[in-house]
């Protein structure tokens, strides 16, 4: 699992691709590519923002030392466990009567790209520096459209919401920000089920024209398991729908950045550490807490022969 990971992030980020979004914002350069015009993601500035609070800060670093607990219960073999998780996903897809009201066929394409994904199903799953060649693993996590919403009724994995915010509103103040302004218009306005979609039941992906200036963000998970709007809100992911699956109003190129997005749902780091600057030479001594891969600079464009701190080969016993 842990293996397959560094592929997933070091591919899927750089998929993040190249489409206009309607609002005019201040974008951090730092955070984009040349001629793009959104974030590549934002998870970590997220997070960050986040931490401000220090209730909040407290329950993620209680959440991380949970994981970490559980992980060294389970020691660290590369065994492979056999047992398939599925996850029931939800697409929320907040519109305003425009392209970003995406079809069904779309959203069924996203789901088998995470499929393929987590399955190492892609092609390009073996596309990795030599020392990393046979490493690349089966996470033996699927993703299914959930057939029942949280009153027992039978869907089809899609809720609709129309409204103006699918454009993103400015965040206000830490305690509300634009995204949880979107998922309360999805719990008061969707077609499906009007109320809260537990996190501990689904992963909700909210699709939208703007999600604030990123292609795509999420927050690592949380502890806390009472169903509540904001806990849809921390505990969910959004994404453009301009990135989501390959086919309508998306491309092949931009089709894994929710691959991306799923790795930090589920506690992925990005590879250079915990931050969102890649390039940036202090990342040589950040870890991303995970086993298979070195320290390293971070990366935004994806070339095989990319090793910015040093020799990967030199470099394992960085493994904590
Ligand atoms: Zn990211």
């Amino acid at each position: 699992m842990k293996k397959q990971f560094y592929s997933l992030l070091a591919i899927s980020l750089i998929s993040m691709g190249s489409f206009a979004q309607m609002p005019e914002r201040i974008l951090d350069k730092s955070n984009m590519r040349e001629g793009e015009h959104v974030e590549y993601c934002t998870t970590h500035k997220k997070l960050a923002e986040l931490r401000k609070d220090p209730k909040m800060a407290a329950m993620i670093d209680g959440a991380q030392a949970e994981m970490q607990n559980h992980a060294k219960s389970k020691g660290d073999n590369n065994t492979t466990k056999a047992t398939v998780y599925k996850i029931p996903v939800v697409f929320h897809i907040i519109h305003n009567n425009g392209t970003e009201n995406i079809s069904k066929e779309q959203v069924a394409d996203a789901v088998a790209i995470l499929n393929r994904d987590y399955r190492k199903l892609n092609t390009d799953a073996n596309n990795v520096q030599t020392p990393f060649q046979g490493m690349p693993t089966d996470v033996e996590i699927e993703f299914e459209l959930a057939k029942k919403a949280p009153n027992g009724a039978c869907f089809a994995g899609i809720t609709r919401t129309s409204t103006a915010l699918t454009v993103a509103p400015p965040d206000q103040g830490w305690s509300n920000p634009g995204g949880l302004q979107q998922v309360n218009a999805v719990i008061n306005g969707n077609d499906i089920y009007q109320g809260v979609w537990p996190h501990t039941k689904y992963l909700n992906i909210y699709v939208a024209a703007d999600i604030g200036g990123a292609a795509g963000y999420t927050y690592n998970p949380m502890t806390n398991a009472t169903a509540s709007a904001s806990n849809m809100y921390y505990n969910g992911i959004f994404i453009l729908s301009t990135y989501t699956g390959s086919i309508g109003t998306s491309s092949v190129n931009s089709s894994r950045s929710l691959t991306h997005e799923v790795g930090h749902w589920l506690n992925l780091e990005h590879v250079w550490g915990p931050n969102n600057n890649p390039g940036n030479a202090a990342s040589c001594s950040d870890d991303d807490g995970v086993q298979d891969t070195p320290m390293c600079i971070g990366v935004t464009s994806c070339s095989l022969s990319s090793n910015t701190c040093n020799d990967p080969v030199q470099q394992p016993a960085e493994i904590n």
